[in-house]
């Protein structure tokens, strides 16, 4: 193991990015330590999918990451959809479809639907982090740096507060540490809403078997339609079905300090009246109260650096998206892996180190991870039929998915990490 450093990093906010960024600094010797507001480590119960580019940057940050995704992650059920990643299939059609004749192409990559209960995989997760290193209820409010020591003063709401030598914000989507960088007042400091919002849902399998039949059930579907799209995978080893329908809104959101408000079963079913019965049957099982969620995002202002000093940003913080590649998680994977090279680098050794190492961070990462904030709103798009190229053209649609899909699992993370580490040098 490489030689402890003569510096602490502190992180701020334990959802994925923190955690898995957390974990892989401590099994490679850097000191940390996590301020996170929540009482623990938790997630939402809903289910969330990663890509091999997710899956390779896991391996990066620690094997024991890993192995507590291993744990808990579900593919779809059925030996023959193993690579598949969707079946994209028509929601709208009216008629009950033929199975098999209805789905209108295929997306797959080497690991399928591979996706894990949110909460279950936290829960994995959390157990890698030693108690003494984990601080919660410590919801940031500024950073300021000690004109003595140099170090970073971090002041929690609670009126308490701590030191280190740089400071990482993995403060998710409303990331106070993105405002202290790039000031309150500028654009990119808030998220601002997509003009879509999702219900998500979590039901029992044998549920969802019943009311749309095992292929449909137990296995990754993506329902395309206009002005709404719905998908559905198995999660918690096939026991659960998960469902997202998400819709497009040509209102403002009610409420920026919600992006969770209560709605009913009736509402989901009129947004989509105009879908087919396939569709219809998955948002009849839904209970009679279901969350709708706001999908806000960085798309109108990104950053214009994920660094300031020793200030950094990473995750959702950085770069929060919209979910239609379902990458954003497995990109704050990949944020950590970067980081945690660069951390580990022989010539980062002393805090006077940590300024150059988030540069080459923001040199490396800021391109990649806004490319995929503007192209997962483009895609919600295309699913929609909503682009005037490809339009409805279901050809060219397949061909833009299937390259930007693969611009998300086929990242090579060890020639990306190289070109880090040479920037560091530069
Ligand atoms: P968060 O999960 O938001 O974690 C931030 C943490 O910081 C929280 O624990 C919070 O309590 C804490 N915090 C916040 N402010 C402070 C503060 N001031 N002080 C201290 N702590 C603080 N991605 C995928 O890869 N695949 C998918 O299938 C997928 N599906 C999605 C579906 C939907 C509907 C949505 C909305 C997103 C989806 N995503 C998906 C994206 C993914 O959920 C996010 O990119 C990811 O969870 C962000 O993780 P994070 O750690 O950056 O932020």
């Amino acid at each position: 193991m490489a030689a402890k450093k003569d510096f602490e990093i502190a992180i701020v906010g334990g959802g994925i990015a923190g955690i898995t960024l957390a974990i892989a600094l401590l099994k490679h010797n850097i000191p940390v330590q996590v301020y996170e507001q929540g009482h623990a480590f938790s997630e939402i119960g809903a289910g969330v999918a990663f890509g091999p580019n997710a899956v390779r940057a896991m391996d990066y940050c620690d094997q024991s990451v890993r192995y507590a995704f291993d744990e808990v992650a579900t593919r779809n059920q059925w030996a023959s959809k193993q690579t598949v990643y969707f079946d994209f299939l028509d929601g709208m059609a009216k008629t009950k479809p033929k199975v098999d004749r209805d789905i209108l192409f295929t997306l797959e990559n080497q690991v399928g639907a591979n996706s894990v209960h949110r909460a279950d995989f936290m829960e994995q997760m959390a157990k890698l982090v030693p108690k003494d290193l984990a601080h919660f209820r410590k919801r940031l409010e500024d950073v300021t740096e000690d004109a003595g020591t140099g170090r970073l003063r971090m002041k929690f709401t609670d009126g308490t507060t701590a030191e280190a030598d740089a400071v990482i914000g993995c403060d998710g989507i409303k990331s106070r540490t993105r405002q202290l960088i790039v000031g309150e007042d500028h654009p990119s400091a808030k998220p601002h809403y997509s003009q879509k919002y999702a219900y998500r849902a979590v039901m029992p399998m044998q549920r969802a078997i019943e009311a749309v039949g095992g292929e449909r059930a137990e296995n990754a579907c993506l329902w395309m339609g206009e002005k709404a799209h719905v998908l559905t995978f198995p999660i918690n080893h096939g026991k659960t079905f998960n469902l997202v329908a998400i819709v497009t809104d040509d209102k403002e959101w009610p409420d920026v300090t919600h992006l969770t408000l209560p709605a009913h079963k009736d509402e989901a079913l009129k947004d989509y009246s105009h879908f087919g019965d396939s569709v219809l049957k998955n948002l009849e099982m839904v209970d009679d109260n279901v969350d709708r969620w706001a999908l806000f995002d960085t798309c109108d202002h990104p950053v214009p650096t994920f660094y300031k000093g020793r200030l950094c940003i990473s995750g959702d913080a950085a770069h929060a998206t919209t979910p239609h590649h379902g990458a954003g998680a497995g990109f704050c994977i990949e944020d950590s892996a970067v980081l945690t090279h660069l951390l580990t680098d022989e010539r980062v050794t002393a805090p006077g180190d940590l300024e150059s190492v988030f540069a080459a961070f923001n040199a490396n990462r800021k391109e990649r991870d806004q490319w995929l904030v503007a192209d997962s709103r483009r895609t919600g798009e295309i699913y929609e039929f909503n682009t005037e190229d490809p339009g409805k053209d279901l050809t060219k649609i397949e061909k833009e998915l299937r390259e930007s899909f693969g611009k998300v699992w086929d990242y090579d993370l060890e020639t990306a990490l190289e070109t880090a580490r040479e920037d560091l040098g530069s």
